[in-house]
């Protein structure tokens, strides 16, 4: 039977509780707010199916060349309120349209983050945006496999994990089922998001929440809160404590530093992204209202992706320059040395945005060797984009 020995290795995506034949898993939040599985070994019968359905004890191999895209779609309304250039909307219309369903990652009444599913385009929207706090998966992978069962095409989105959990629970390949994962930075702690919504005036009057507003550009994304009252609060990425935390990764879930599903050679049909650095690879499309990295990862994926292409303007991008500048399709990020001192103390904070502030503060010196390093790194990028660019000038940037 399962059994957790190392945080690290589990990544909390429900496979082995979804799969459990006794139902004798249960998820339990741990003191971070992260969930780990839990056996009543009572009921248990040792028939380790649960270890067979993990997928950080059984990685998949796969080997596919995935191709990327630079897209936006031409609905502007609904390309502003989603988090890149609104791939995701356009590609799950294309399967409710179909009479399938659609599973994703949205809020509940309380704004916590849970995976559900919706079978009607006017339900979509609580999926639409990215919500920086892990999703709880719930038993989504059973109902996906009922829907699949009855026949019905089944999108089941999610981060690289969550995608890997799925396919292993399913245990074979179905037509009728697609999926989309994103290029995912890592996960923050549903508790630490809790806290900050208890700790915002008037919690329990909120209306809407958007950790991707784009009222000061794409690139310089805000966490807007809407108020039942009209009132608002909107602070983009450098001045919203939770952003700023997530950001410089003090609360993420233990396995996203040492992440097993980063890489290009994917598990999911199709992968969602930002297209952060478009203004250097393909300037006409920087307009700061949003540009989606695509990766079309498989056939199926190019089925459902040339589909869509209808609805947007796109371009194909080298897969090296799509990524340059988004290390974190690839590469897990650095662990934050004050992570473990900032959940020692988060029981007793009663300021969860001055908790967060005291352990993403910059000193004076820091900024400056930040600053100048960044620089650096800049100019390294382009010179090596010109570099590279030179020597493939007009063979990397058509259309097809
Ligand atoms: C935690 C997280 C980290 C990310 N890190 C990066 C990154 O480092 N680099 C990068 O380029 N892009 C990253 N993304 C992806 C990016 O923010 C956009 O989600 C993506 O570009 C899709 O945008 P869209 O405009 O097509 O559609 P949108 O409508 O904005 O995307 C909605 C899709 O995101 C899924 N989703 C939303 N929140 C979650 C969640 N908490 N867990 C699982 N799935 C979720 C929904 O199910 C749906 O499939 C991340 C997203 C999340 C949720
Ligand atoms: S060994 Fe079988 S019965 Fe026991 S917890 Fe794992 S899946 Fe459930
Ligand atoms: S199946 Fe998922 S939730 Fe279960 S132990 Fe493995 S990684 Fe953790
Ligand atoms: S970084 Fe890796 S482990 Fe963490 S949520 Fe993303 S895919 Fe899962």
């Amino acid at each position: 039977m399962i059994n957790i020995i190392d945080k690290a290795n589990c990544c909390g995506c429900h496979a082995c509780s979804n799969r459990c034949p006794q139902k004798c898993i249960s998820m339990q939040a741990d003191d971070e707010g992260f969930w780990y599985p839990k056996v009543d070994s009572k009921d248990c019968i040792n028939c380790g199916l649960c270890e067979k359905v993990c997928p950080i004890l059984n990685k998949s191999i796969v080997e596919n060349q995935p191709t990327a895209y630079a897209c936006q779609i031409e609905d502007d309304q609904i390309r502003q309120q989603s988090s890149s250039g609104g791939v995701f909307t356009i590609v799950a219309a294309s399967v409710l349209a179909n009479h399938g369903v659609v599973f994703g990652a949205g809020f509940d009444r309380e704004f916590n983050v849970l995976h559900s599913s919706v079978d009607s385009i006017d339900d979509l929207s609580n999926f639409r945006g990215s919500k920086y706090v892990q999703s709880c998966i719930g038993n989504t992978y059973e109902q996906a496999k009922n829907f699949l069962n009855q026949g019905r095409q089944v999108l089941f989105s999610g981060t690289p994990c969550q995608i890997a959990g799925f396919k292993s629970y399913l245990g074979k390949e179905y037509e009728g089922v697609v999926c989309v994962d994103i290029i995912c930075h890592g996960v923050p702690s549903p508790l630490v998001w809790e806290q900050y919504r208890n700790n915002l005036k008037n919690n329990n009057e909120l209306m809407s929440i958007s950790f991707r507003d784009k009222a000061f550009g794409w690139k310089r994304f805000s966490l807007k809160i809407t108020y039942k009252n009209d009132e608002e609060y909107i602070k983009d990425l450098k001045s919203d404590a939770f952003m700023q935390g997530f950001l410089k990764n003090v609360y993420l879930r233990p396995s996203c530093y040492n992440c097993s599903f980063k890489t290009l050679a994917r598990q999911s049909d199709i992968t969602l992204a930002d297209f952060w650095g478009i203004e250097n690879i393909l300037p006409s499309f920087d307009d700061d209202k949003g540009t989606s990295l695509i990766l079309v990862n498989s056939n199926k994926g190019k089925e459902i992706f040339l589909a869509a292409a209808k609805q947007m303007k796109y371009e194909k991008i080298d897969i090296d320059h799509a990524i340059r500048y988004n290390s974190a399709a690839i590469k897990s990020v650095d662990y934050n040395p004050k992570r473990d001192k900032f959940f020692r103390e988060l029981p007793e904070s009663t300021d969860i945005s001055q908790l967060i502030g005291k352990y993403t503060k910059v000193s004076f010196s820091r900024k400056v060797y930040m600053k100048v390093r960044l620089l650096l790194s800049q100019i390294k990028r382009k010179i090596l984009y010109l570099w590279d660019g030179t020597e493939k000038k007009g063979t990397n940037m058509n259309n097809s």
